[in-house]
């Protein structure tokens, strides 16, 4: 029998999975338990010093230094770094991007940290001299929903925008050519990867587009559920939410059929330059987060990464989440494979398990 513990009750998704072990030889004990084999932790609250000095080396269902690529400005840093210490230049598929620290502003009530080493606004103003074309998309570091983000033509706007705010933000170069499906609107993908305890990396065979149920509108920056897809804003703030795909939703045979249909491209052209950028964002972080074999524990970690496609076909990063949810659908499904890929090899099963998991090695 093994010993887990679960520590992170709001997750839906590891609540799927402590609901396979359950079903299997694993036992949950309480979780203050000083001796298990895995640990499902609380992203916050994971208590790595003390991980594994009970005799058992457990496995953790997180990376320790994983927000180097988790948050927006981390990312930005981190891809920018990787490719400079290269002597190479910037990545080609993260859209330009400045880390903007707030500086203490009279009109702001908060009373931001001033960090100069993390402020890019000289480096963006000097980048936008004499360049004419120019959306850009402000959004906080460690934001999500697309709540506090700011669409604006005029950088001197989107410094003021950070001024007023209390975090760092980034300010990122608005793509303003995205595809676009029937109805006119914008989706982004989100694919779901796992990274194992050797640094494999998997990519989940199914994803989802998540949509927006408004027309884009180029000329109308402010029209926000036009411009975002997040779930949040649409069911919130969209009068159009579930019109046009259950829950703004699209999943890849849909996609795939829709592509096909409507441009005469193929799904898989799109998912193999997807499989680069992850594999790549991997590797601008591999000797940050790779645990020596001496480590007492060992890490293992799902990841939501979001992408744009352009229309050229050009595939974008947004974002990299790291402790994503579930499309409902997918859910059991993906438990079961997260238990296949990333606990069984580690902790084997009596019995195999009668599915394969839908998790592909892309390495
Ligand atoms: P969040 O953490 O709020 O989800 P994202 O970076 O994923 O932040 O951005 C949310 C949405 O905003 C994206 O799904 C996309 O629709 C839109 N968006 C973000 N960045 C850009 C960009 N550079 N160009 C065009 N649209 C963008």
């Amino acid at each position: 029998m093994y010993r887990y513990v679960q520590r992170d009750p709001d997750s839906s998704v590891y609540a799927a999975v402590s609901a396979v072990l359950d079903e299997n030889e694993w036992i949950r004990c309480r979780r203050e338990s000083p001796r298990f084999h895995l640990m499902l932790g609380d992203l916050n609250r994971l208590p790595w010093h003390t991980l594994g000095q009970t005799g058992v080396k457990p496995l953790v269902n997180y990376y320790r230094g994983a927000r180097l690529i988790c948050r927006k400005a981390q990312l930005t840093r981190t891809l920018n770094n990787y490719r400079s210490r290269m002597g190479r230049p910037p990545v080609p598929w993260y859209p330009e991007s400045y880390v903007v620290s707030p500086r203490q502003n009279a009109k702001s009530t908060k009373r931001p940290p001033i960090i100069a080493s993390t402020d890019d606004r000289d480096r963006l103003r000097e980048a936008v001299t004499g360049r004419r074309d120019s959306v850009w998309i402000v959004k906080s570091s460690c934001g999500a929903k697309g709540l506090g983000m700011l669409i604006t033509d005029s950088v001197e706007k989107a410094i003021d925008f950070v001024d007023s705010q209390g975090q760092l933000h980034v300010v990122q170069k608005y793509i303003e050519n995205p595809l676009l499906l029937d109805g006119d609107r914008k989706f982004d993908i989100r694919v779901w990867v796992l990274l194992d305890h050797e640094f494999r990396v998997f990519m989940y065979k199914e994803g989802v587009l998540r949509t927006t149920s408004e027309p884009y509108r180029p000329d109308d920056l402010q029209a926000t559920t036009s411009h975002l897809t997040n779930h949040y804003l649409q069911e919130n703030f969209s009068q159009n939410y579930g019109l046009y795909e259950e829950g703004n939703e699209m999943f890849f045979d849909e996609f795939a059929a829709f592509l096909h249909r409507k441009h005469g491209k193929r799904l898989h052209d799109v998912l193999s330059q997807i499989r680069s950028i992850v594999l790549e964002t991997f590797k601008s972080v591999r000797e940050d987060l790779i645990l020596a074999e001496t480590a007492s524990y060992r890490s293992f970690q799902l990841f939501g990464f979001d992408f744009m496609l352009d229309t050229s076909f050009k595939v974008w990063l947004m974002e990299v989440n790291g402790s994503p949810a579930s499309a409902e659908r997918l859910l059991p499904a993906m438990a079961q494979s997260i238990v296949q890929t990333a606990i069984d090899p580690l902790f084997p099963p009596a019995e195999e398990a009668s599915q394969s998991t839908l998790f592909e090695p892309i390495d």
